[in-house]
């Protein structure tokens, strides 16, 4: 068994004081976590990061991004292949796509670490974040150890009390909170609905030893009924996995079956349940970003380019508190908007999600052909991209949400 870099019994102590406070509290740091504590360096704010493991302990993804994202990140030192071409297999045929952008695949650990180095001034404890515990009405109470409320950021803009949340090393207090913390969303009001009711996949893979020059996709219903099989090629390794759009349906043995069509050995597993529909991003005081607000996409599963463009939206808005120019509820309300405005995308890849696995395959296998005609593919793939396109490798400076914010827009 995997054992993971973490505290481990009467290493857990309690965080208290200075230490259990923080101008923003960032629960979780993977791409969402990370991506929005490293639009805050340099904001002078005191950021705490949270995360049940180490940074970068934990990968449970196939890891690859489009090739510009990772640039744009200033992560592209942990891209360990790039992959230009996709090619898609139905029982009928193969088509290649030769894309307009690449894909990399890169290694987690080094991808976080990268982003770490970025989040100047951060700090990090780990701890496993429980729920939500009071939320405290005043405008200027502190926490022990903590400044006023008004005062964080030396601006004005933190008009409502400090949130409190609860860890298994004692509650950690801060008037701005993120849930980065993955699908299960633990943050969130109310019941929490967990799969497989939830709208949800679940995805399994293994790490094989292996190369390859594509990353190839297979829609096969003898694999798996709703969803597609990949191989993700990652200099040395192939990622080689199976994703199921029905939460029902078990992937262990499907994960199985292409590693032995494929004749690689179905070693180191990893796997994990991503959402395939948009949740609220801003709730009950609290910031969602990643999987916790749904922002994966449905169809391709494809979560971590989209993590990184919420979290760094929501990371401007949070900038925007702590520089006194708006208050908690205005950053809400903003980036709610921002995250609903891409609503329209992910309904269009929702019911793509449910066409595909109801197409005749023959049907299915004919579009997937012309689709990869050079013209079709650059069309659908730029429109892809566009639904989270990179931002400008130079923008570093705050983001104000306009009205017109419309899906596909970026953030920068
Ligand atoms: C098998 C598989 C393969 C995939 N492959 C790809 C791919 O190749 N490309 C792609 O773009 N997407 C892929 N995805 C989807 C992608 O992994 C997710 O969308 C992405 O990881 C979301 O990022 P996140 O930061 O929101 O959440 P996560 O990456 O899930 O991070 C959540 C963080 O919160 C921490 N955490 C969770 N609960 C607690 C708690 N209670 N207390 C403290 N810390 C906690 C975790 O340790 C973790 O660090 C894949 C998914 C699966 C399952």
């Amino acid at each position: 068994m995997t054992r993971r870099a973490t505290l481990r019994g009467a290493e857990r102590t309690p965080l208290e004081g200075a230490a259990a406070r923080a101008d923003v509290l960032v629960c979780g740091a993977s791409f969402a976590g990370l991506a929005v504590a490293r639009e805050l360096a340099g904001s002078g704010a005191d950021v705490l990061v949270v995360d049940r493991y180490e940074i970068g302990e934990r990968a449970t993804s196939a890891c690859a991004a489009p090739t510009p994202w990772l640039h744009a990140m200033g992560v592209a030192g942990a891209i360990r292949q790039e992959i230009p071409c996709m090619a898609f297999h139905t029982p009928h045929g193969s088509a290649r796509f030769r894309m307009p952008w690449s894909w990399s695949a890169f290694d987690y650990r080094e991808l976080c670490r990268l982003l770490w180095d970025q989040c100047d001034g951060a700090r990090f404890e780990i701890a496993k974040v429980e729920g939500r515990g009071n939320v405290a009405g005043s405008g200027t109470r502190a926490a022990p150890g903590g400044p006023p409320v008004a005062a964080i950021g030396g601006g004005a803009g933190v008009a409502d009390g400090e949130i409190t949340i609860s860890t298994d090393r004692g509650d950690v207090t801060a008037p701005l909170i993120v849930d980065a913390l993955g699908w299960r969303r633990v943050l969130g009001p109310g019941e929490n609905v967990q799969p497989p009711e939830a709208l949800i996949s679940r995805g399994l893979e293994v790490h094989p030893h292996g190369g390859g020059t594509d990353l190839d996709c297979w829609i096969d219903r003898s694999l798996v009924r709703y969803g597609y099989a990949w191989s993700v090629p990652a200099d040395g390794e192939q990622r080689v996995g199976v994703g199921s759009y029905e939460p029902r349906h078990h992937v262990k043995e499907p994960t199985k079956e292409i590693a032995r069509r494929l004749d690689v050995d179905p070693v180191r597993y990893q796997g994990n349940w991503f959402p395939h529909a948009l949740r609220e991003a801003a709730e009950d005081g609290v910031f969602f970003a990643g999987d916790s607000a749904g922002h994966c996409l449905p169809l391709s599963g494809e979560g971590i380019r989209t993590a990184f463009h919420f979290g760094i939206a929501c990371g401007r808005e949070l900038r925007g508190v702590l520089a006194g120019e708006r208050t908690r509820e205005q950053a809400l309300a903003a980036y709610g908007d921002f995250s609903r405005s891409h609503a329209g995308a992910y309904r269009v890849m929702g019911r793509l999600q449910r066409w595909v696995p109801a197409l005749p395959p023959r049907l299915l296998t004919a579009l997937i052909a012309l689709a990869g005609r050079r013209r079709p593919c650059a069309w659908a793939f730029d429109r892809y991209l566009g639904v989270a396109p990179p931002p400008r490798l130079e923008s570093r400076v705050p983001w104000r949400p306009s009205p017109t914010t419309s899906a596909g827009s970026s953030p920068a």
